[in-house]
């Protein structure tokens, strides 16, 4: 297949690559339809984030195909059309359950594009399918859908949950209210 890699520093090439594979009975394996460059890829490609090593592809937003499930996945299967989050989640850590997917300690949070290979490709493996990918309801486009794989998590994880933001409040009784900024 084709992706974007990085290879260090200012350095990137679009590769020819092998396809991902199921590694664990938990993965998926997505086609991307229609994926974003962030931000933070820039970060990665000026040499601001260390633990993304030379060889990663880049990526973390993309809304895609299931082409194959593992023997473990139940909420999604082949054809579905669904929205990948930029955050993973195991389900069953303690930050899981309390909804704070990004402290993820069971081997999700931030990894596509960091610490996995990403989904500036024609496929990705998505790990934890059943608690990280979501089915688009039909009738939306790609496009509809796209940017809440990383502004919506982030923003209600960074912003909502961290500042104590609570249904009914304004934005300024949530500040005065907060007990601290991240
Ligand atoms: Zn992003
Ligand atoms: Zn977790």
């Amino acid at each position: 297949m084709k992706a974007l890699v990085y290879h260090g520093p200012g350095k990137k090439s679009w590769d020819t690559v092998p396809d991902p594979v199921i590694q664990q009975p938990t993965d998926a394996i997505v086609a991307i339809d229609t994926a974003t460059i962030c931000g933070t890829d820039l970060h990665i490609l000026k040499g601001d984030v260390p633990e993304t090593k030379p060889g990663t592809i880049l990526g973390h937003e993309a809304v895609g195909t299931v082409v194959e499930v593992g023997s473990a996945v139940t909420t999604v299967k082949k054809g579905d059309h669904v929205l990948l989050s930029c955050i993973s989640s195991c389900g069953r850590c303690s930050y899981c359950k309390q909804g704070r997917y990004g402290a993820c300690t069971g081997g999700g949070g931030w990894i596509f594009g960091h610490t996995i290979n990403g989904t500036q490709a024609d496929y990705v493996r998505v790990p934890f399918a059943d608690t990280s990918v979501y089915k688009i309801p039909a009738g939306l486009t790609d496009e509809q859908v796209l940017f809440l794989s990383d502004i919506l998590p982030t923003s209600f994880e960074v912003g909502v949950m961290n500042g104590k933001v609570s249904p009914g409040d304004t934005t300024p009784a949530a500040i005065r209210s907060r007990r601290s900024w991240p």
